[in-house]
């Protein structure tokens, strides 16, 4: 009886063996869907260094350009598709990291209805393919489900302070639904899911006339345009490097925690003090000029990230004084503005 039962265990651990090579050696292919935008093209550009990696982009170039994925246009690896994730997609993944929706503020408010319905219905359609295929999938959600937050550092497990009906709602109650359904369905049917609460992040590939501070201030400076503080300054925010943050949502992927998990940089500047910081780096003589805000303005926002550190062994490596030179740098050549 011996015998026959180490026979057995020596069989059963060989499967596993072979299993566990196959997974190694197998493809993994990787549906990202927003990729042509600015977080998702960086996403692209790592895992494609990944050689085991097949990466499939589906886009409807709303905010997104093929140009921030044109190093890639032909490779064998590599697919890119024209796609609005509001329309059911039939496709064989293997892990889906779900980043389409836009993100700057003046791009959401533009078109609202829009905007929730690629947070619902589109959030609805990747899960549904998830739940088809047995993948896996990440959500980009963000800072915004906080609103504007009344506990300071905001950790995961504050529920947050959101207006239901103001112009910021689209992008936040939208986000919050979405987060709503990952989990949902992680309950209901069993769908190993991740979600990401990203903070405010900048690099190179920003949409430079897309609105958001970092891009807006940057390329102000370079252009010997006033810098646009709008009222009254004192507002805070935290700014994450790109590649800091690439490097979060891989590890949260890849780890076995479902999230939400915070992603971003502690350091917290006032946006006055983000103006006078790319006003010494960028241009010294450009003016910063007050402004008026738009309604519902988050007052502060720093994320806790003691979880990511302690789930994820994750944390920012670069600091706002490292990273806007790397900015500026690509902002000057997309600008063709060169250095005095
Ligand atoms: P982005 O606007 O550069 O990229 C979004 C991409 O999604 C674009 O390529 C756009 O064309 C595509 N898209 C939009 N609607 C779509 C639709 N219906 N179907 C298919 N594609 C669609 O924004 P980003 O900064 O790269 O942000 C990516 C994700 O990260 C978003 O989900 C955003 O909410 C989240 N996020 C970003 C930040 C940040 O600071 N950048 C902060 C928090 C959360
Ligand atoms: N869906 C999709 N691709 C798939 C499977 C589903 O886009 O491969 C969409 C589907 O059209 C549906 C949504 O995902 O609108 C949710 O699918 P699910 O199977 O969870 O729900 P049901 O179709 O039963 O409503
Ligand atoms: N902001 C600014 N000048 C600009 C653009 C934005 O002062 O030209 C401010 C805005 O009022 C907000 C902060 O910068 O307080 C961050 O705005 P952004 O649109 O980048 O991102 P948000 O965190 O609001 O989504």
């Amino acid at each position: 009886f011996y015998q026959v039962y180490r026979r057995f265990s020596i069989l059963r651990f060989s499967c596993r063996v072979v299993a566990l090579i196959v997974i190694w050696i197998s493809n993994m292919r990787i549906l990202i869907t927003g990729g042509a935008g600015f977080i998702g093209s960086h996403l692209v550009d790592r895992l494609m260094e990944i050689e085991k990696n097949e990466v499939i982009v589906v886009d409807n170039y709303f905010t997104g350009s093929k140009d921030n994925l044109k190093k890639w246009m032909g490779h064998p690896r590599f697919e890119l598709i024209r796609h609005d994730i509001t329309e059911p997609l039939i496709i064989e993944v293997d892990q889906i990291y779900h980043l389409a929706c836009p993100a700057s503020p003046i791009f959401y408010k533009y078109n609202p209805v829009k905007t929730i319905k690629t947070n619902v219905i589109g959030t609805l359609n990747m899960l549904g393919l998830a739940k088809r295929v047995g993948a896996r999938i990440l959500l980009t959600s963000t800072s915004e489900v906080y609103g504007d937050p009344l506990e300071h550092p905001q950790n995961e497990s504050y529920w947050g302070n959101v207006n239901p009906i103001g112009v910021r709602s689209c992008y936040d109650e939208g986000k919050r639904v979405a987060e709503t359904l990952m989990f949902d369905y992680h309950r209901q049917h069993g769908l190993e899911i991740r979600v990401a609460r990203i903070f405010n992040t900048y690099g190179p590939r920003m949409n430079i006339d897309d609105g958001r501070v970092v891009s807006n201030f940057i390329a102000q400076a370079l252009r010997g345009e006033p810098l646009t503080v709008q009222s009254p300054g004192t507002q805070t925010r935290s700014f994450c490097y790109v590649s800091d943050l690439v490097d979060g949502l891989i590890r949260l992927m890849e780890g076995s925690h479902t999230g939400p998990i915070n992603l971003g940089n502690p350091g917290e500047f006032t946006v006055l003090e983000l103006a006078e910081k790319v006003k010494e780096l960028v241009n010294p003589d450009v003016e910063i000029k007050m402004v008026e805000n738009t309604p519902d303005d988050p007052r502060q926002r720093k994320p806790d990230i003691t979880k990511a550190k302690e789930v994820l062994q994750w944390e920012p490596k670069f600091q706002l004084r490292d990273g806007l030179p790397l900015m500026e740098e690509d902002f000057r050549l997309r600008l063709g503005v060169v250095k005095k």
